[in-house]
């Protein structure tokens, strides 16, 4: 964590409501290029962007706020079929293209905001980052300055490390979880209500507890619509969990895990893998993510164990009701010029530039 950063800790969330922006694997689906019962499938279950995920709430003090999880490729189209207006953090798991490189999109939400953007991932991440968006994190190093997102990086430490503690955003707890991608360690994230309140009104009593189980009616795909959001856990990219991490799954309401396929992977769960681990983990629902073209979405879903499904893009979890984000937006959009403000001559550096004209321009205004 950087030295002088004191993220607000508070009670009384409210609205929570966990959003999946994208489920499928690392190529999308359909895939380019491929003609399989999948891809030209006619169930809109069947099409994956990319996978990432939001969480949106409402914080103690009243405002809106939304937090990713990684920036995926279709950031973009994700945000517009969610109507998203802003992102007050990205928390990553880890550094590969499928979950970062969508991250030049979220200078939209900085110029909405006017605030920069937090962001939370391990050292090798940030560094992975900096060297991709070096546009980005080196801006004076930019031939004209051009409008590119401002965020401010802040290292997770790896969950091992006797230095590493829960992240507290503005009344939810994010806490990383190690998990094994192949040989590559990286982070699942768990999020739990921040307020003590509101943790013993769901029997959350810190120790891990396993939530009960609902009725029947649970397993049709009405079965997102049923429980709050939170306690949650995100869980992508994952080959194996190791020993230590087991406890910080315990207690869960909503898992989220990466099931890409039949066969077996060296970087991923099969389908049988990941529901040997959801079974442990016991959360109260499970919902598969990272799916590959193998798996048809329909005809999956009948093999699995109760509470536990594929996920899929749009699934909403927690409170239906986007009212207080709608009207975030609202405000955001009444603080907005229709038109971009004009740029000053000035700003145009002419090729080769010694340095970009300095002060030329506000701070977030897109160009
Ligand atoms: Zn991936
Ligand atoms: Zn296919
Ligand atoms: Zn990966």
């Amino acid at each position: 964590m950087a030295p002088g950063y004191s993220p607000p800790v508070a009670r009384g969330v409210s609205h929570v409501r966990f959003l999946f922006l994208g489920t499928g694997t690392s190529g999308g689906i359909p895939l380019v290029a491929c003609d399989c019962a999948v891809c030209t499938s006619a169930d809109p279950r069947d099409m994956r962007l990319r996978t990432g995920a939001a969480v949106q709430w409402v914080d103690p003090q009243g405002q809106a706020r939304c937090v990713l999880i990684d920036a995926t490729p279709d950031l973009r189209m994700q945000a517009l079929r969610h109507n998203l207006w802003r992102c007050d953090a990205i928390l990553f798991t880890h550094n590969h293209v499928d979950h970062i490189f969508g991250l030049d999109e979220v200078r939209r939400f900085n110029a909405v905001m006017r605030a920069p953007i937090l962001i939370f991932a391990e050292r090798y991440v940030l560094d992975a980052l900096h060297r991709v968006y070096k546009h980005v994190f080196d801006r004076e190093a930019n031939i004209n300055d051009s409008f590119v997102a401002t965020l401010i990086a802040h290292e997770a430490e790896p969950p091992e490390s006797h230095a590493a503690r829960p992240i507290d955003l503005w009344g939810l707890r994010f806490t990383p979880v190690r998990l094994l991608h192949g040989r590559l360690p990286i982070l699942g994230w768990r999020i739990d209500s921040g307020s003590t309140t509101e943790a013993r009104r769901h029997g959350e009593d810190g120790k891990g507890s396993r939530l009960p189980s609902t009725d029947a009616s649970s397993l049709d795909g009405s079965m997102a619509g049923c429980l709050d959001a939170l306690p949650l856990a995100w869980c992508t990219d994952v080959s194996a969990i190791p020993p230590e991490s087991w406890a910080r799954l315990s207690g869960l309401r909503h898992l989220a895990l990466d099931a890409l396929r039949h066969r077996k992977h060296p970087t991923h769960f099969s389908l049988d893998q990941a529901v040997a681990a959801a079974e442990r983990i016991g959360a109260a629902r499970t919902w598969f993510i990272h799916v590959a073209h193998e798996l048809g979405h329909a005809a999956t879903d009948a093999t699995l164990p109760e509470g536990v499904r594929l996920g899929y893009d749009g699934l909403v979890l927690g409170d239906p009701d986007d009212a207080p984000f709608r009207a975030d937006a609202a405000r955001l959009a009444s603080g907005l010029p229709h038109h971009p403000a004009p740029r000053p001559e000035a700003s145009v550096t002419p090729w080769p530039a010694t340095a970009p004209a300095p002060g030329v321009r506000g701070a977030f205004e897109e160009q």
